[in-house]
């Protein structure tokens, strides 16, 4: 059996989800969803990150239908594979360029890593939030996408945090997708760097980075950097790995039973309805399934699920 900080997650959420993800594969996904894979995609490409994270939005938003709020599917397509580009180009400038980590055995069932190794030997976890405190940070470290990633891998990793700003009317608002343009000389502002001033006036107008597409990359990073906001957007912290530590000692066992419960996962085991709405998550994309009025499972949705083999493996 392949397990993985998803599948493992997953599962702990609900199994009834993890039984159907064996089996289909929905055809929705969320912005988030997509925001993942282009930025996987533009971390491990050979070059041009920026170009890799948009054909990699434009493949996924050509076969998948994208679960949209309030802006059409091109605006969305093109707000996504912007943020995603900029975020991997930040990244690779900081970080330099990186691989993905080859999968391992682990007390009998091999684990599929999703951390990301830079030069250095340093392996990174990548977690995009909408905003970042105690409580996050909290969140993250008891996670089985670090902890299993320990335990599995036996080796320290550093959890870098991407700050993407909370998302409404369809677009994440952050500094890495808007900005503020002086209403003459246009220079590129996001912030005061006068700690007296609260804000901009008027004059200056909003603007989007996927509709301004002359200023570059280079330039819309420079100004991010020079007004401060930069460093608050991109944070990194060192999680130890301690072999006799008992929480590792604990989570790898613990993996060994889940991995033996998975094999059975029933898709009419109860609900969960604590992990159906989850803030920051998104609707599970099975809830067409379990919130109908009349019994349905995947297999009657067509139009929402395909057949699917791979499952988490
Ligand atoms: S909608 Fe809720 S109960 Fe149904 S599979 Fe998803 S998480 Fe489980």
């Amino acid at each position: 059996m392949i397990l993985s900080s998803e599948s493992l997650d997953c599962y702990d959420r609900c199994e009834r989800r993890y039984a159907f993800a064996q089996q289909y594969e929905p055809k929705l996904i969320s912005p988030l969803g997509v925001l993942y894979a282009a930025l996987e995609s533009a971390l491990l490409a050979p070059d041009d990150p920026e170009q890799a994270a948009k054909d990699e939005t434009m493949r996924i938003a050509a076969q998948k239908e994208i679960t949209l709020t309030e802006i059409n599917k091109f605006t969305t397509v093109r707000h996504i594979g912007y943020l995603a580009g900029i975020i991997a180009v930040a990244l690779r400038l900081r970080l330099g360029s990186m691989s993905q980590v080859q999968n391992c055995t682990q007390n009998g069932f091999d684990w599929k890593s999703a951390l990301y190794e830079t030069a250095d030997g340093k392996r990174h976890r990548i977690e995009l939030v909408s905003f970042w405190d105690d409580d996050r940070l909290r969140a993250c470290a008891h996670s089985w996408r670090v902890i299993g990633e320990l335990a599995a891998l036996q080796s320290p990793l550093t959890l870098t945090t991407v700050v993407i700003g909370p998302h409404r009317g369809g677009r994440r608002h952050s500094a890495w997708a808007k900005g503020l343009l002086h209403p003459v000389n246009k220079t590129l502002r996001f912030a005061p760097r006068n700690a007296k001033k609260t804000g901009f006036n008027d004059s200056w107008t909003k603007v989007w980075r996927e509709h301004e597409g002359a200023i570059s990359t280079e330039r819309w990073l420079a100004g991010m950097k020079q007004d401060g906001v930069l460093d608050d957007l991109i944070l990194s912290r060192e999680i130890i790995y301690k072999p006799d530590d008992n929480r590792m000692i604990a989570a790898r066992k613990e993996m060994g039973i889940l991995a033996e419960a998975m094999e059975s996962a029933s898709e009419n085991a109860p609900m969960r309805r604590s992990s159906c709405d989850e803030t920051g998550r998104g609707a599970c994309p099975f809830s067409p399934c379990c919130y109908s009025p009349t019994p349905v499972m995947p297999a009657d949705l067509p139009q929402l699920y395909s057949s699917s083999l791979a499952g988490y493996a």
